[in-house]
């Protein structure tokens, strides 16, 4: 039997951060996952010659704990942006910046009435917080807007949005800064007051310094080679290095309170360790505690279509990213993969990506030839890529679930099966609802995590 301070259940990004940290605290770790490679998301696929990723990602560098761990995991093979380019578009307009939907060009009417309920709402005193999302929204942007961001949000997370809880709107986060006007008059409007400020967005373009930290600063990294899967080989010879020993092949199928630790077994190991940070969902620990709780109930999980296109580089007229709000095409985001990670051939051919989020449950009808082929034309359309390109190749799949949204009424289930691990054992630590994805699993290992971990059980 194995001996560590902490068993780290899971690789993927949480559980790779969480030992980098560990490990530089002095910490005895150890990282046990079940597939035969870490970075579970952060994987990229191998087509042809190409290492393509499960859709859009960058690393934030924005924090200096982030800049630290990126640098460090990455050394020479670090791609920086301090000017990566953000777009939206509603239609045929682009705005640089924000990610947010921009009506200022598209539907100026529409931008005017919601305007008008805005300043009404201004007005109001502040009220509870409804339990459904877009009752929230409606109290929040008036019915114009609430109206206007329904079909965009079923576009952005493949589901019906009267499913979600008022909980999901950190993950939604990109819906509460619709652009209404042009940037000078939202400049005007943020500065007025804090209503304002949180409720409109403006643009990159607009240059203005008093948005830096908002969302503004583009500091961003990315493997320079590999895609995702530079970062994901990089993470293994850090961590090695540190001291962390990597488990792989070995999922947890069995954990159990011991005599002042927790017992665990992984694949052909046994473990003992003072905690066990479970890094996976919640579902997955009920699953091999034996609880019964239904946990799906609570959440309504987003998968993604994935589609992917052979071009030569010149043809790309970008941006980095262009998030794709209108309803008259399929995907949701762009990327240009291939530039990124130097991914461009002798002849100048690169890889582009576009996403189109949709319910597990409907991948089969989503991942098609016909999508293939209407995801191309609207990569055209758009103008991420040049009219008249040909892609030389192309390919597509689909990856069940890329995130969860909390469902109306999701706390009472999540809460069951908290209470139901703890009396398993009090060593077991998981991820707080909310804290989900790299950014904010950061922020949760430095405000809760790490002094749950090196403290005392509870
Ligand atoms: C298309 C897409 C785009 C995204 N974009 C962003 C973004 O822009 N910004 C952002 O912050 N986040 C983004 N995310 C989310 C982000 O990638 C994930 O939140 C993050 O990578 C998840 O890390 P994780 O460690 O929580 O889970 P995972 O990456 O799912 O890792 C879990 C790991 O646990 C392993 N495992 C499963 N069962 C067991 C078991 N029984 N025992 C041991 N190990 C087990 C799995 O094999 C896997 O390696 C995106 C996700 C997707 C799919």
């Amino acid at each position: 039997m194995k001996h560590y301070d902490i068993l780290i259940a899971g690789a993927g990004f949480a559980g790779i951060y969480a030992a980098w940290r560990l490990a530089r605290s002095g910490a005895k770790v150890a990282l046990v996952e079940a597939s035969d490679k870490i970075g579970g998301n952060l994987q990229s696929k191998r087509w042809k010659e190409w290492w393509v990723d499960n859709g859009t990602h960058n690393f934030d560098i924005r924090t200096p704990i982030g800049e630290a761990f990126y640098t460090d995991i990455l050394r020479d093979n670090i791609l920086i942006w301090d000017d990566q380019q953000w777009g939206c578009t509603t239609d045929k307009t682009w705005t640089m910046g924000f990610e947010m939907p921009d009506f200022s060009v598209d539907d100026p009417a529409l931008a005017q009435t919601a305007l008008a309920e805005l300043a009404a709402l201004e007005a109001e005193p502040e009220k509870p917080v409804p339990a459904q999302y877009l009752d929230w929204y409606q109290a929040t942007y008036g019915p114009t807007l609430t109206e206007a961001v329904k079909p965009m949000l079923a576009k952005y997370t493949g589901s019906d949005p009267a499913l979600f809880s008022s909980d999901a709107r950190g993950a939604l986060g990109m819906f509460s800064r619709p652009k209404l006007g042009n940037d000078a008059e939202m400049i005007a409007l943020k500065e007025s007051s804090p209503f304002w400020d949180a409720r409109v967005g403006v643009s990159l373009a607009s240059g203005d310094p008093r948005f830096a930290g908002k969302s503004v600063n583009k500091k961003f990294c990315y493997p320079a080679k590999g895609a995702l899967t530079g970062f994901c080989d990089a993470a293994k010879a850090r961590l090695e290095a540190l001291g962390v020993d990597i488990f792989t092949s070995s999922g947890v199928s069995h954990i159990e309170d011991g005599n002042g630790c927790v017992e665990v077994k992984a694949g052909d190991h046994s473990f003992r360790a003072g905690k066990l940070f479970w890094s996976l969902p919640e579902v997955v620990l009920a699953k091999v505690l034996g609880i019964d709780v239904d946990l799906m109930s609570s959440a309504v999980p987003v998968g993604t279509c994935f589609f992917v296109f052979e071009v030569p580089e010149a043809s790309i007229l970008g941006p980095d990213y262009l998030q794709d709000y209108s309803l008259s095409r399929l995907p949701f985001r762009y990327n240009k993969l291939g530039v990124y990670s130097e991914q461009t051939k002798a002849d100048g051919t690169t890889l582009v990506t576009a996403e189109a989020p949709c319910h597990p449950a409907k991948i089969k009808e989503v991942a098609t030839e016909a999508n293939l082929a209407r995801a191309w034309e609207a990569m055209l359309d758009v103008g991420f890529v040049k009219q008249g390109t040909q892609a030389s190749n192309a390919m597509f799949w689909g990856h069940p679930v890329a995130y969860t949204m909390p469902k109306t009424g999701w706390r009472a289930p999540y809460e069951q099966a908290q209470a139901a691990f703890a009396k398993v054992s009090e060593r077991i630590v998981g991820v707080e609802f909310g804290y989900r994805g790299r950014f904010n699993f950061m922020t949760f290992y430095d405000t809760k995590l790490e002094s749950r971990l090196l403290g005392e059980p509870t």
